[in-house]
């Protein structure tokens, strides 16, 4: 779909912008509370002067409908910029801790929140400007230093972000690269004190080979297979409404869509039927005209998505099923009767196929939940309160959302991050903070006599009485 043709910045501009983002964080120019506040301001502004711009360049990229954009991106990411520039004076404070036993006499211990130096953000072409930006409110709001790689998946994206960023934000401490896996392999090179990654495993796996080299820290935003349980009792067409939201959004393209859903056969018929009745609200007769259905990203991923339709067992395509490349749509598709070991259930769906897999019961669900990876998330569709205690205490992911899909994304008193496969480390709210923050521990002890009477025990000639002590 995407036809703009992106820059690739050359090897001089990656050493340029990694020296400067590396120099600008060691002179402690970005360290002050006002800088960070103001960096905050800009990049908002940003946002809010360009929401057109950047509209359309996700349109282009994905034919993303402007509500999707405007709500899961722009908004979200003023919202998280809000409540930074609300809550940085908090965020930043020394927190004092008391001593244990020890060190009880004259001493201090304070949790110091240090900035970690100078961080890599990768960024994934699913929400371009979210995972470009989102985790960017966490470095400014500790004090880092950045250079961006947008995903050149997402070509007009990029190409708006890396003409946006320097006429907003300070050119000395945050820059942008564009490039695919040569320049990125170029950035990984380089001693960063923090490398955080959005995108698949595989290259997940270079990016912490490359981590290892310096010992620098990591977050990895991946994904994985995000299992849905539907409890035959549910209200199933809230709970349909709520899944084809999740799913349908940005054409299924979203690391914490619904990948399949677990359902007994006894409520498969009755689920179905919300689920077209969901479809039909929704998108209409053809969602293909819908201008609230978003396209695949690239040929590579429809070509994906088609093998995954047309190439599994004899399973039923109970709604959708339609395709076309030229206009690189899926359609939003709902199959049942999958079998375990359907092409559909070996990796992430990423698309807007939504396999149904029949289990016994909740044990059932939970023993096929176990035997595949960790995932991003794990919904469950339920009223009794057992049940939901069981598959949360049975099982493991990232995340977990009872009775609805993807909202725990947005929530930033939550952290949002995966676990195993599916990622490492998280952010959000003040866990973004976090993530680009070195707890430094810090003890300040005095001089006074009496502190140093009563700390003398610990000196040689050592006795065993003073250990009874
Ligand atoms: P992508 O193709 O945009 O790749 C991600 C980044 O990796 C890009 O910037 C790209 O340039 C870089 N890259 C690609 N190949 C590389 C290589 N060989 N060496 C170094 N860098 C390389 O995105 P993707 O991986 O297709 O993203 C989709 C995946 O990301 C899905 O699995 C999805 O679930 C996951 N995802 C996770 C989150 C999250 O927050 N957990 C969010 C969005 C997407």
């Amino acid at each position: 779909m995407a036809t703009t043709h992106l820059e690739y910045s050359n090897e001089a501009d990656i050493a340029l912008a990694f020296r400067a983002s590396q120099m600008t964080f060691k002179s402690g120019y970005t360290r002050p509370t006002a800088f960070r506040r103001h960096q905050l301001e800009q990049l908002w502004q940003l946002v809010d002067d360009n929401v057109d711009q950047l509209c359309e360049a996700m349109y282009h990229d994905l034919r993303k409908p402007r509500f999707e954009s405007e709500a899961m991106e722009l908004l979200m990411l003023k919202q998280e910029i809000n409540d930074a520039l609300l809550r940085l004076d908090e965020w930043v404070k020394d927190e004092k801790t008391k001593p244990s036993l020890a060190n009880r006499f004259g001493t201090v211990c304070l949790k110091r929140k240090e900035p970690k130096g100078t961080v890599l953000i990768i960024g994934a072409w699913n929400y371009p400007v979210s995972l470009a930006f989102a985790p960017l409110v966490g470095v400014i709001a500790a004090g880092c230093t950045a250079v961006i790689k947008p995903s050149e998946l997402a070509p007009s994206t990029a190409k708006v972000i890396s003409e946006l960023l320097p006429r907003y934000l300070d050119n000395n401490a945050f820059h942008v690269i564009n490039g695919g896996a040569h320049e990125t392999t170029k950035l990984l090179a380089q001693k960063w004190d923090h490398i955080f990654y959005t995108g698949n495993g595989a290259v997940a796996r270079i990016v912490m080979k490359a981590a290892a080299k310096h010992l620098t820290s990591l977050t990895l935003e991946l994904g994985g297979k995000n299992p849905v349980v539907i409890d035959e009792n549910t209200n199933m067409t809230v709970a349909a409404k709520r899944v084809v939201f999740g799913k349908m959004m940005n054409a299924g393209q979203t690391c914490v869509a619904p990948d399949y859903v677990l359902i007994t056969a006894k409520a498969e018929a009755k689920f179905i039927a919300a689920l077209k009745e969901a479809l039909l609200t929704m998108f209409g007769e053809n969602p293909q005209s819908s201008e609230d259905f978003g396209r695949i990203v690239n040929d590579r991923h429809f070509k994906r998505l088609h093998k995954m339709l047309t190439e599994g067992k004899s399973r039923d395509i109970v709604i959708g099923g339609q395709s076309d490349e030229s206009d690189l749509y899926v359609a939003p598709t709902v199959i049942a009767n999958v079998e375990r070991d359907d092409i559909l259930m070996q990796d992430e769906v990423f698309g807007p196929l939504l396999p149904l897999v029949r289990v016994v019961d909740v044990d059932d669900a939970i023993e096929f939940i176990n035997s595949m990876d960790d995932p991003l998330a794990l919904y469950v569709f339920s009223s009794n309160k057992k049940l939901i205690k069981k598959v949360l205490d049975s099982t493991r992911s990232g995340g977990v959302l009872v009775n609805d899909t993807v909202m725990h994304v947005g929530e930033r008193t939550l952290p949002f991050g995966g676990i195993g496969p599916s990622g490492m480390g998280n952010y959000r709210g003040e866990f973004s903070f976090l993530a680009f923050t070195h707890i430094r521990s810090t003890m300040i002890k005095d001089m006074n006599p009496v502190s140093e009477a009563a700390m003398s025990l610990r000196y040689a000639p050592y006795n065993s009485t003073k250990i009874m002590l």
